[in-house]
């Protein structure tokens, strides 16, 4: 009788573990396949504009993360036949060197886009340089003129992390229009222009930020819940509504301690408890692979978008650009 039993527990608990498996929302493999697209686009228009599309990433000092993210976004511009226009710059550059720098990729007209990688050195106020940034040029969808856009809902450039996650729930076909959207983090590189995409998209949006109270009454409500704190593994079973989408944004280096303690394997983690929620959402980005390939990809696709325009060519991305 108890063995029957617990092997009939046992059936029960696979058929659960399965019924509860959320959907993986895979940005590797969607990013892949934007790249296959981008260079299609670029070889489609390379005769007519007599040149590929240029992206100028300028990083100024030695910060080992924005290395690693420089160099992945230069990769991803060499695997789709975007040219790099990449300028390192020292920490301590002058503050009128740097704006020099801007204002000759401005005018550089083999340059359709151009980065600032962020964090600026604490000496530096990056809100100054963003907005020296041709709006038309803005690669990363960050000057005051193209968040403007984005509010109005006129084209431009938009911020890639959004957009990017905007483009992994469509590709998913997860429904937007009707539904209860939570964003944790109010940042004007995430938070923001995720809650006015998706209430461009017709969900009922909700911002939650440091001083919310009661946060997890908050996110409980939620049939999405994009997650950009920057706190890691700070969202648990415990904040999630049964079968609620659950983006994270949150992307942490893990050091070799921590991993001990947090139980977990990968050197990476987001700022959800992947495990966790896992079992209750309906569908979860994992982290790495999930948001981060995304951020890249879109930031392809300003490029490329940027070039049309530039050169003349019928827009051909509309759809990726919320
Ligand atoms: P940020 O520090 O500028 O903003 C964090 C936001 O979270 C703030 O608005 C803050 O009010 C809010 N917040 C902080 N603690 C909170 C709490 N306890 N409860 C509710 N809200 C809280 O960070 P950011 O630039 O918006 O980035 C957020 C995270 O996303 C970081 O981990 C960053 O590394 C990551 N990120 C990832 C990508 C990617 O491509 N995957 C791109 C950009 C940022």
């Amino acid at each position: 009788m108890s063995l029957t039993l617990a092997i009939y527990s046992g059936r029960a608990c696979i058929k659960q573990s399965f019924m509860c498996m959320a959907l993986i929302l895979d940005g590797k493999k969607l990013a892949k396949e934007l790249e296959m697209r981008l260079k299609s686009e670029i070889s489609l228009g390379l005769a007519q504009a007599g040149r590929p599309p240029g992206l100028a990433v300028i990083r100024v000092g030695d910060d080992p993360a924005s290395a690693v993210y420089v160099s992945n976004k230069e990769k991803a511009c060499a695997r789709i036949g975007v040219k790099s226009f990449g300028r390192y710059l020292p920490k301590d550059i002058a503050i009128e060197d740097l704006k020099e720098e801007i204002d000759q990729l401005n005018s550089n007209q083999n340059v359709d886009g151009i980065l600032l990688q962020l964090p600026l050195p604490k000496a530096l106020d990056e809100r100054e340089f963003l907005k020296l940034i041709l709006p038309e040029k803005d690669a990363d969808g960050l000057h005051t003129i193209n968040l403007g856009r984005l509010l109005k809902g006129e084209p431009g450039p938009r911020s890639c992390t959004p957009a990017g996650v905007m483009a992994l729930l469509a590709s998913n076909q997860i429904p937007i229009e009707g539904k209860r959207a939570v964003v944790i983090g109010r940042s004007i590189l995430v938070g923001q222009p995720m809650a006015l995409m998706l209430q461009a998209a017709n969900a009922t949006v909700t911002v939650a930020h440091s001083r919310t109270n009661n946060l997890h009454e908050l996110t409980k409500q939620a049939d999405l819940l994009i997650v950009a704190a920057g706190h890691p593994r700070m969202i648990g079973s415990e904040h999630v509504k049964k079968n609620a989408v659950v983006i994270d944004v949150g992307i942490h280096r893990i050091t070799e301690d921590l991993l001990i303690d947090l139980k977990i394997n990968s050197k990476l983690c987001g700022d959800v408890r992947f495990e966790e929620v896992e079992r209750i959402a309906s569908a979860i980005t994992p982290v790495p692979g999930g948001v981060g390939p995304m951020t890249v990809a879109m930031l392809l696709v300003n490029s490329v978008s940027r070039w049309q325009h530039h050169c003349g060519l019928s827009f051909s991305l509309g759809d990726l650009l919320p």
